[in-house]
């Protein structure tokens, strides 16, 4: 099970590799693409992790978000946004709602200023990195993403960072469709609470995730779009740009010189520049 894993995530890399490089096309057997698109058995009842209470969380109605509801809705205090996002906190310990359930030692919601901040990075999933360090964006990539930040002129708490999907996926594989769709509410929550004045997503991955719920296609990174009427800036992921670390084509290079336009174009935006 491991190596047809270990093969499947290798796969999902290659083709992000390819469509980020611009493929759009890719060459089959009719056979595979049969059996890559069988149904698959839905996740029901999920063994409960150790330690961890397996009593289904109390869901919250919640109001749809939209671009009426971000504008209408209350605002809230800071402590008021504190306390609401402690509670989805809450709800994602006991959350058992798709696969990566049984993978996560503990759901990470991202952390940062909840308070309207200029801007919330968002990225597809936790990694290991990130659960050892109860951090979002922890590690090399974490400290990529840093630099990024402060070349902004900004420090990370300045800002707000989170994942569409709050538990990390086993071998830290990319989310599947199925697991962001079932965890896409816990961020458009936060979204709501939070009102960031611009969203900058990294990677293919969170791209798709964050606008299937839209039925839309993905932007190219560094072309805006919006989302429930917030300006959206898609970008290459900071893991992604370091896979090139002995690129003797200059790839890394030209890599970060596109993520600097894109995050240039935030920075004019905001009147940051
Ligand atoms: S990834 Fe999201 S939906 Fe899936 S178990 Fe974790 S909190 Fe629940």
């Amino acid at each position: 099970m491991d190596t047809l894993t270990n093969i499947l995530d290798d796969l999902a890399d290659h083709i992000t590799v390819l469509k980020e490089l611009g493929q759009r096309t890719i060459e089959m057997d009719p056979q595979t693409v049969r059996e890559l698109t069988a149904p698959v058995v839905p996740v029901n009842q999920q063994k409960a992790i150790p330690g961890m209470s397996a009593k289904k969380r109390t869901v919250r109605k919640r109001e749809p978000l939209s671009k009426s509801v971000l504008q209408s809705s209350k605002l809230l205090s800071p402590e008021e946004r504190l306390q609401e996002l402690r509670e989805i906190e809450t709800e994602t310990n006991h959350c058992f709602d798709c696969g990566l359930c049984k993978s996560r030692i503990k759901p990470l919601i991202g952390q940062g200023n909840s308070n309207s901040p200029d801007i919330m990075f968002i990225g597809p999933a936790p990694d290991a990195e990130d659960e050892k360090a109860g951090k979002t964006f922890s590690g090399p990539a974490g400290d990529l993403l840093t630099k990024m930040i402060e070349a902004m002129g900004y420090q990370r708490g300045d800002l707000f960072l989170t994942n569409i999907c709050k538990c990390r996926p086993a071998n830290d594989r990319p989310p599947l469709q199925e697991e962001i769709k079932a965890c896409t509410h816990f961020l458009e929550e936060q979204i709501k609470i939070i009102r960031p004045k611009a969203i900058i997503v990294l990677g293919a991955h969170a791209i798709k995730g964050l606008f299937q719920t839209q039925s839309r296609s993905t932007s190219p990174q560094g072309a805006w779009t919006q989302y429930h009427g917030i300006p959206v800036m898609p970008t290459f992921h900071p893991k992604y740009i370091l896979r090139f670390h002995n690129d003797a084509e200059g790839q890394q290079k030209q890599l970060k010189s596109s993520v600097w336009r894109a995050l240039k174009a935030v920075m004019m935006l905001l009147k940051r520049d």
